[in-house]
């Protein structure tokens, strides 16, 4: 019952997610074109979380704690959240993976996220350092993710091969 007044609070759908407070959009496909779609709304157990709707592809968003993240952070987040859909990660047994299994994904959707906002330009150098620092200080709530220092370390590296690739 709680799960279902949960959905119903998910009052807003979109295709095109307007970060709280930053001027810039984002956008999220699957890698065969597919628009996934946003959905605000709270109680759903995380700030921001992948998931299908009615075989829909939908990135959930908590509004109320996202809107407290750094922009950037938020920018990197919703990517992050967008690279489980475009990796295909729910199609590929996500929820009835091991821990390892788990565990790469997620770092693979924190390098797919820094290297897409690398790519489009939005991001300085100060802002890849504030992301930088809020995800080594992430709490390692549940297995399925690597410690903080972990991902941090993981998105580090990713950028590095951003900057050196084409
Ligand atoms: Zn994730």
């Amino acid at each position: 019952m709680l799960k279902l007044i949960s959905l119903l609070l998910l009052l807003i759908s979109t295709n095109v997610y307007s970060l709280p407070q930053t001027p810039f959009t984002l956008t999220c496909t699957k890698s065969n074109g597919a628009v996934v779609q946003t959905m605000t709304g709270a109680g759903f157990g995380d700030i921001a979380q992948s998931t299908f709707i009615n075989g829909m592809p939908v990135i959930m968003i908590d509004p109320y704690h996202v809107s407290k993240l750094n922009i950037s952070v938020q920018a990197w987040m919703y990517s992050h959240e967008c690279g489980h859909h475009y990796l295909g990660h729910i199609e590929k047994g996500y929820s009835w993976a091991t821990t390892a299994q788990k565990q790469a994904m997620e770092l693979e959707a924190d390098c797919y996220a820094i290297q897409v906002l690398r790519r489009l330009g939005i991001l300085n150098n100060h802002d890849v350092n504030m992301i930088l620092g809020v995800v080594s200080r992430l709490k390692q709530n549940d297995l399925a993710h690597p410690s903080g220092i972990v991902r941090a370390s993981q998105v580090s590296s990713c950028l590095n091969k951003t900057n050196g690739a084409s």
